[in-house]
């Protein structure tokens, strides 16, 4: 490889991003993931409620214009990765995307539940934990397509804890109407099958690398997404944690943006210009409440809610907008792609 080249580990919304954005600015990209698929994470509820197709949700990285192995990393160090066959690859730049697929929200979860509640027969009951973003999503799709299941929702903290009270309020109203009943403790309730939606966790890439992570085991960066100490090393979307931007929440919200940040700042770094920091706003959480219905939390851009809702079915056309667009632009709009200004631009 020559000197412009880099290696991107992980290939979610924000590693597929870098790597398309890198290598359509005349980067030499490697892309390793431990599929060979972008897995669209954020429809994986829709695959276990069984309103969309498996194969749907996972998107080929074939037509990237990039070198694609599929495999595991299971060290790295300054521009050298180890995969678990045994190969390694070298580059002039290492970014470290490997996300937050550890347990929730992986592939592998969705595929368990998937078939859990398709195996079960009319009157079971299901407890989905957690009733963040995820565990509402999950336990609504499921309401609209599996009418004749009894449907519970479970979190001390109450429903949807980090949104406004007209959201609360809203979602208070759409759980009662769906009959899924919601309590603060899962004892004795039992249930025929639960579905852990209480948060996600990251690879152990790093920690098993040495770097220095957070509590929650995200790789901690600088401003620039550099891993501090290391020229050639930098890591963004849910796998990393940005110093003094504790409002970037694991979301794909975030993870885009970080991912193209990341390739524009590593294309600077190998032209020997300085890099700039990230700089990226939120403007409202998007939830949809199955098909038919959706919640936008409008939020100012450190992701405060404003006290605004949306809801119905303008919130659900919204957020199947939101959804189509965190896949194309990493598979189709990687060169143009922008994103909303953080609150202290
Ligand atoms: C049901 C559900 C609904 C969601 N809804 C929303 C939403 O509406 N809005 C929103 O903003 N966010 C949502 N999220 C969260 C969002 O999906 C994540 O925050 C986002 O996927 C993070 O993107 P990422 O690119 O950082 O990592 P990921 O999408 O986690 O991708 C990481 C990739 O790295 C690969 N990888 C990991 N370790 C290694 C390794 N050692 N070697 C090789 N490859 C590796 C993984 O296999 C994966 O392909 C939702 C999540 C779920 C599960």
């Amino acid at each position: 490889m020559g000197m412009n080249s880099l290696i991107v580990v992980g290939a979610g919304y924000a590693g597929a991003l870098a790597a398309h954005r890198a290598a359509s600015r005349g980067l030499e990209v490697t892309l390793v993931n431990e599929g060979d698929a972008l897995v669209d994470r954020i429809r994986l509820h829709e695959v276990i409620a069984g309103t969309r197709a498996p194969e749907r949700a996972r998107r080929s990285l074939a037509s990237m214009p990039v070198r694609l192995i599929v495999g595991r990393a299971d060290h790295v160090g300054d521009g050298v990765v180890r995969l678990s066959s045994g190969e390694t690859v070298a580059a002039d730049h290492l970014l470290l995307a490997t996300g937050s697929t550890g347990g929730v929200g992986s592939w592998s979860w969705a595929q368990t539940h998937r078939r859990a509640v398709e195996a079960l027969g009319a009157g079971a009951s299901v407890r989905v934990l957690g009733a963040g973003l995820t565990g509402i999503e999950t336990v609504t799709e499921l309401a609209g397509s599996r009418s004749d299941l009894r449907l519970g929702l479970v979190d001390p903290r109450g429903v949807g804890a980090d949104l406004s009270d007209p959201a609360r309020d809203y979602l208070d109203a759409v759980l009662d109407r769906l009959r899924v009943e919601f309590c603060t403790a899962l004892a004795d309730r039992p249930a025929d099958h639960i579905i852990d939606c209480t948060g996600f966790t990251t690879d152990t890439l790093a920690r098993d690398s040495g770097l220095s992570v957070d509590d929650r085991g995200r790789i901690l960066v600088g401003d620039d997404l550099r891993v501090p100490g290391h020229d050639r090393l930098w890591a963004c979307g849910d796998a990393a944690a940005v110093e003094g931007q504790p409002f970037l929440r694991w979301a794909c919200a975030s993870a885009g943006p970080m991912g193209a940040h990341a390739a524009d700042n590593i294309v600077r770094a190998s032209h020997g210009r300085p890099t700039e920091p990230v700089n990226i706003g939120f403007v409202a959480k998007a939830l949809s409440l199955g098909r038919r219905d959706g919640l936008l939390d409008w939020a100012g851009r450190d992701d405060t809610p404003k006290g605004h809702v949306w809801s119905g079915r303008k919130a659900a056309y919204a957020k199947e907008l939101v959804c189509r667009f965190a896949v194309a632009a990493p598979l189709r709009w990687p060169r143009s792609y922008r994103w909303m200004k953080g609150p202290h631009d």
